[in-house]
């Protein structure tokens, strides 16, 4: 009976023991160290993470962690989509009957984007697509701390063109090869004789 009690006694210690042990620890936290710092890998003393998000690890600038598209210099190209190893981009692409503009660079934009969507879930960050864009408007981001409810909500949709606008556009484009082509049969009819 004694032994019994002695005993209790000895595990009651030995769990207060340790959680003041935690409690004392606790007041350390994780310093931020920049990415820089050859102790930026370094296992750090402290029971407690940084206090995110109000602090948050740095990350290098040339991190691939989230692609974003700026739609106003993409050319709709599909160069991108084209060299995507997985497809995890979905473009659609409408001819344009007259230039519509020009991306920051220069460059004339004759082509309307439908779709354009990039499936982050299935994206395998190889950044194959940033090398390839002309016009340098598909960028990976340093924002790593994206997260979802649902799996789908990964698919970003960049194209801001409605189904209604994108319907137009084709109508529009239909009209305009209609009568280019209805102008070159007059021409054969005419040299015909
Ligand atoms: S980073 Fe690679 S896998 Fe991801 S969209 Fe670009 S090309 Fe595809
Ligand atoms: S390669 Fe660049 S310009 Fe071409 S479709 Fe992709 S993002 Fe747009």
């Amino acid at each position: 009976m004694f032994n019994i009690i002695i005993k209790g006694f000895t595990t009651a210690g030995k769990g207060l023991s340790l959680t003041l042990k935690h409690f004392f620890a606790a007041k350390n936290s994780r310093e931020i160290l920049s990415i820089q710092s050859d102790n930026y890998f370094k296992q750090q003393e402290g029971n407690t993470t940084i206090q995110y998000p109000h602090q948050t690890l740095p990350v290098p600038e040339t991190g691939r962690y989230q692609l974003f598209v700026e739609m106003d210099d993409c050319i709709v190209c599909d160069l991108c989509a084209k060299i995507c190893p997985v497809n995890c981009i979905d473009i659609e692409s409408i001819k344009s009957t007259e230039a519509i503009g020009q991306t920051s660079d220069g460059t004339t934009k004759r082509l309307y984007a439908a779709k354009f969507d990039i499936d982050m879930a299935k994206c395998m960050y190889c950044g194959l697509c940033t090398t390839v864009c002309p016009t340098e408007c598909i960028t990976m981001t340093n924002q790593y701390d994206k997260s979802v409810p649902e799996l789908s909500l990964l698919n970003y949709e960049f194209s801001t063109m409605t189904a209604e606008e994108a319907d137009e556009k084709r109508v529009a484009l239909e009209k305009q090869q209609a009568e280019k082509a209805a102008a070159k049969q007059a021409v054969m009819q005419k040299k015909q004789g």
